[in-house]
């Protein structure tokens, strides 16, 4: 489904992706883990095309995305989670999920809302549907930006740290919603620092360092027997 070849990203004279190649089959759910600033957001970045490579081949159903001429063709398929929810302030909850689809001719009005009330019932918020994101707590805004992403019906969701702005007690709440999703056959990406909930969720998880992945496993062998010392130290460190 995801397949990227010799990636190199630079920011200005910084080389910050360097000759990325992975794979990720359809379904696949992958977490991401590794030090602040080793490149974790740039690399799903590049995969919607928020950031453009300076070299490399990113396959997304065998098509090369970077020869795409029509970014909106690849944005349809591949949604994204931010940190910081990115929601518009200035719609109400059923507006922020409905926008997207009927804007780009997905849905029409009625298709989008009645999607909508399914993706809030999910989500837990129903009651929450006609509330404006101030209105909202960070966990109750993280979780109406999924139903967002979810209402796109994207083949390919991505994750960019989606509890890291959360106060403590509502991680929880998001994280499960996640793992409910996570019982679909959507493929997910998903960069966190919840190394339990990685381990619970995931098929496969890679460790990046300074713009590589030095090492992909199954989270068994991953957390409790790496093969690299840094993904050792990592570890380490954070426990
Ligand atoms: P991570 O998500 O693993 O913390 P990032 O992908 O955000 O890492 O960043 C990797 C490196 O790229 C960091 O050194 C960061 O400072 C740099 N960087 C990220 N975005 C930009 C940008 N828009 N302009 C310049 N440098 C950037
Ligand atoms: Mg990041």
């Amino acid at each position: 489904m995801i397949k990227i070849k010799k990636l190199n990203k630079y920011f200005s004279d910084k080389h910050i992706l360097k000759d990325i190649n992975i794979e990720v089959r359809k379904g696949q759910k992958v977490s991401i883990i590794g030090p602040s600033g080793s490149g974790k957001s740039t690399l799903i970045r590049c995969i919607n095309l928020l950031e453009i490579p300076e070299s490399g081949e990113i396959y997304i159903n065998g098509t090369n995305i970077l020869n795409e001429k029509n970014i909106s063709n690849i944005r349809k398929n591949i949604a994204m989670v931010f940190q910081n929810f990115n929601l518009f302030n200035n719609k109400n909850v059923l507006n922020n999920i409905i926008l997207a689809p009927i804007l780009l001719g997905l849905k029409t009005q009625k298709e989008a809302e009645k999607n909508a009330y399914e993706l809030l019932d999910k989500v837990g918020l129903l009651d929450k549907i006609n509330s404006y994101p101030s209105q909202l707590s960070g966990g109750q805004k993280q979780r109406v930006a999924i139903a967002r992403a979810m209402a796109m019906n994207p083949e390919i969701i991505l994750f960019d740290e989606p509890t890291s702005a959360l106060d403590p007690e509502m991680v929880q709440e998001v994280l499960n919603v996640i793992r409910d999703l996570s019982k679909d056959d959507i493929t997910m990406l998903i960069v966190t620092h919840e190394m339990n909930f990685a381990k619970n969720i995931s098929d496969e998880i890679w460790f990046m360092d300074e713009g590589k992945i030095i090492e992909k496993g199954s989270p068994d062998i991953l957390f409790n027997n790496p093969k690299n010392k840094r993904t050792l130290d990592f570890l380490n460190k954070i426990n």
